[in-house]
């Protein structure tokens, strides 16, 4: 039974890890040279601490210097079991009036996780059971920064890596040029046979003009989804798209609120849903996306963000969907804010799954001494 316990404190601490050159990765954004993450920390009157994670949003300072003021000050004092009220109030006060749209959301986000961090430790239960859920194997293609512009053998090496610790699914990285794209699948699906989930991210970086050209081949080659082939407001460029092809188009993690998920049904084109639980409004609004995408017959593939906060939210968040589709897993070469903030860090099992761990809330540990190796640093994340 849940009583009213009130948050004495919100504080939000921007990290930056930066990537060794040997680990950069090119993508369809560019270089990444470093990762950026924000953690949420709320306190409440009865000594108990709840952690969240906000995007970073390329201005890890701004969102925490957001999250540190006016939201603090919006929620100090409410009830910290009333996760909707919270919510609500920060749509109202800060989002929907006068508000940093995207900014606020992400925000939110991180501080909705938190709350249910709390709630869950409260209790002395996982977040999935607070869902509804059931401590159930995932099933998890290979993403995060990883499988990005290279040399086609090297490429196919990396692919194999993943193959061989598990992986049934893996995403590329599209957007070098149709050439090169097409090269690339074309060589991944030669050297991992039919049996392979081979997924493509093309991070905005087409034109309507490209990815109708290119659909037809990923249709030949058996790609299981194209994703934000566009950049998420335009509209148009999606309704445009051919209708012929085979390959769903996937899109989400740039999409705010169950608003903009409601035009992604009305217009009927992007069938492989991807809200991340740092952006789109937190846990609270992903319910309520999944929710809308069930009503349309949609699986849900969450985007997962930065720390290991983010991918356990998303482990027990799917494991209490009826649609959930795959967790994406964060194969990085390097990423000390997953690996080294937080523990358990959640591995792939035997099965090629995931499970969402057992412990109260979100069922990790921040490591608080590790928060001062990775000071926020200035500066694009992609160059
Ligand atoms: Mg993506």
């Amino acid at each position: 039974m849940s009583r009213a316990v009130r948050i004495v404190e919100v504080r939000a601490i921007p990290l930056s890890a930066p990537t060794p050159p040997a680990a950069q990765i090119s993508l369809g954004i560019g270089k990444s040279v470093k990762r950026d993450a924000v953690l949420v920390r709320v306190a409440t009157e009865d000594g108990l601490v709840g952690w969240g994670e906000a995007h970073a949003a390329r201005a890890p300072t701004a969102i925490a210097e957001l999250l540190g003021t006016t939201i603090r000050q919006l929620v100090l004092g409410m009830n910290a079991a009333d996760i909707t009220g919270v919510w609500e109030r920060v749509y109202r006060m800060q989002l929907a009036s006068h508000g940093m749209g995207a900014a606020a959301a992400i925000a939110l986000s991180g501080l909705d996780m938190a709350l249910w961090d709390l709630r869950g430790k409260r209790e002395g239960r996982p977040l999935y059971a607070l869902l509804g859920g059931r401590p159930r194997a995932m099933p998890a293609y290979a993403g995060g920064i990883s499988f990005g512009f290279q040399p086609e053998d090297a490429l196919v090496a990396e692919a194999r890596t993943a193959v061989a610790a598990g992986y049934r699914a893996l995403k590329l990285r599209l957007g070098a040029s149709v050439e090169a794209d097409l090269a690339a699948v074309r060589a991944v699906r030669a050297a991992l046979g039919p049996a392979i989930d081979i997924l493509a991210d093309a991070n905005c970086s087409y034109s309507p003009e490209v990815a109708a050209a290119l659909l037809p081949a990923l249709d030949e080659v058996g790609v299981g989804w194209l994703e934000e082939p566009f950049p998420a407001p335009d509209h148009r460029a999606y309704r445009a798209l051919p209708r012929s092809h085979r390959t769903p188009i996937a899109a989400g993690e740039n999409h705010y609120l169950r608003h903009d998920f409601e035009r992604l049904a009305d217009d009927g084109v992007v069938s492989i849903w991807q809200p991340d639980l740092s952006k789109c409004g937190g846990i609270t609004e992903a319910l309520r996306i999944a929710a809308l995408a069930r009503e349309h017959g949609i699986a849900i593939h969450p985007h997962t963000s930065v720390t290991g906060l983010n991918v356990a939210a998303s482990l027990h968040f799917l494991a209490a969907l009826p649609n959930a589709g795959y967790f994406e897993a964060d194969y990085s070469i390097s990423n000390p804010l997953r690996t080294a903030l937080c523990a358990p860090v959640a591995t792939i099992g035997a099965d090629g799954a995931f499970r969402p761990p057992e412990g109260p809330g979100l069922g990790v540990e921040i490591d608080e001494e590790e928060l001062a190796r990775h000071p926020v640093r200035g500066g694009a994340g992609y160059v």
